[in-house]
Formats: C-alpha cells, sequence, structure tokens
C-alpha cells in the first residue's frame, strides 16, 4: 500500500463538504480539465507535498475533538489518483472511528479504487455533465465512466450525494435538471444531490499560474435560478 502521498493542501474544518463539521484533505493530481474548476492548482500531483498517512492522521487527530461527530472528506484534486494512499490514510483514522467522505468525479475504477470504497462510509459524486459529447468537451473525461462508477456504489449499497457545479448555459437548462434526476431516480443508494452555483472566485489563481479560465465571460450563477433548477429536480 502506498506510503506517500502528494497533498495540496488541508482544511481544518469545513462544513460544505459531508456532514457535520469536517476536515477536508485535498489531493494533488487531477486526470480531468474542467472548464469551471476553481482548484487549478490542484491538478499536478507533482506540486503536491509528499505526506505520510500517519502524518496526516496525527495532524487530523489533534483536530478529534472538533470533527468527531462529522469527519473526515478526502477531496481534491483527484483522491482516486492515490486510492492506496488514501486506503491506508482511511484505515487508520478508522482507528478512532472518524467518518470517512470521498469527494470524487468517479473518473476510474481498478482495485486500487474498489479497496479505496470498501472502506469509505459515503460518497460525494460529481455528475458534472449529462451527456458523453457534454461531458468530454467540458471536461476531458467520460459520463459513462461515472455512471459506471455509480453503478458500483449501488452494487454495494454505498450512500452518495451527488453535488452538480450548475453553471450558466453549460448545463442549466431545464432539460438537463430533467436528465439529471431521471439518472438519481434509478439510484437508491442517493441520499442527496447538490446544486452548487458556478462562481469565479478563482480568477486571481488563474491569473497567478498563468492560464486562461475557460469562462472568464461567463457570469456567475445567481441563487434565484439554482431555487428554480431544484425545482425542476423535485418536479
Ligand atoms: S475534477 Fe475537480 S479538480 Fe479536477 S478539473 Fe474538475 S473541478 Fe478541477
Amino acid at each position: 500500500m502506498s506510503e506517500i502521498g502528494y497533498i495540496h493542501s488541508l482544511q481544518s474544518l469545513g462544513t460544505v463538504d459531508g456532514p457535520g463539521v469536517r476536515a477536508v484533505i485535498f489531493a494533488a493530481g487531477c486526470p480531468l480539465r474542467c472548464v469551471y474548476c476553481h482548484n487549478p492548482d490542484t491538478w499536478k500531483m507533482s506540486d503536491g507535498t509528499p505526506t505520510s498517512a500517519e502524518d496526516i492522521a496525527r495532524r487530523i487527530f489533534r483536530l478529534y475533538p472538533y470533527i468527531k461527530d462529522g469527519g473526515v472528506t478526502f477531496s481534491g484534486g483527484e483522491p482516486l489518483l492515490q486510492a492506496e494512499f488514501f486506503t491506508k490514510l482511511s484505515l487508520l483514522l478508522k482507528e478512532r472511528g472518524l467518518h470517512i467522505a470521498l469527494d470524487t468525479s468517479g473518473c476510474m475504477l481498478g482495485e486500487g479504487v474498489m479497496r479505496l470504497l470498501d472502506v469509505v462510509d459515503l460518497v460525494l459524486l460529481d455528475v458534472k455533465f449529462d451527456s458523453e459529447d457534454d461531458y468530454f468537451r467540458n471536461t476531458g473525461g467520460s459520463f459513462l465512466q461515472t455512471v459506471a462508477f455509480l453503478d458500483e456504489l449501488k452494487r454495494r449499497n454505498l450512500p452518495t450525494w451527488i453535488r452538480r457545479v450548475a453553471v450558466p448555459e453549460l448545463n442549466d437548462r431545464r432539460e438537463d435538471i430533467l436528465r439529471l434526476s431521471e439518472l438519481v431516480s434509478r439510484y437508491p443508494n442517493i441520499e442527496k444531490v447538490e446544486l452548487l452555483p458556478f462562481r469565479k472566485l478563482c480568477l486571481e489563481k488563474y491569473r497567478t499560474l498563468g492560464i486562461e479560465f475557460p469562462l472568464e465571460n461567463t457570469p456567475e450563477m445567481s441563487e434565484a435560478k439554482i431555487r428554480e433548477l431544484y425545482q425542476y429536480l423535485n418536479s
């Protein structure tokens, strides 16, 4: 099992990535290139800090009084790229009974990922777009792969929250949300769907990295529109 993980950062007390107050570990490295990505500084694994699972676990245990009723979330970047490392870390965290959530695009399956799924308690799965064409054009990845991942979560009856960054003109039409709703209806393990409004707080990061932000001219998503999309989801 891999002893070293490449870590972008650790957020001490997050409240938006899973239930309760949580520590969030951001993995370095991601195979996708979502047009709306707000963490371009996590794309390269080699930019991460090499860290042992024991070291991360020690840092997390210091937060134990605050997160014991919440837990720990693996995010990124893409934690599946370092599935063995996160499996080892999960086993250490579980010794103190911490709840583990995995925040992922579901972009790969394989023996290492299967072992990681054996030890996590909740998956936060991004379903970014609703067709192979749209998914590939806007992320470089595969919608069908996301569905295959979801199939595996269903087979395991693993609690799953679906997340979607809603972006004006890209995936915010009524038919987009109805397709998402139809997909969700086929998976009894899905407990919740969260629509996250597209924001441009990441612009400065792109400028610093010297990378063009593809959605620089796209407006941010309004809260009113998000409320409207939730109505389609629940209709
Ligand atoms: S999967 Fe996440 S980290 Fe990777 S490019 Fe997409 S939004 Fe960014």
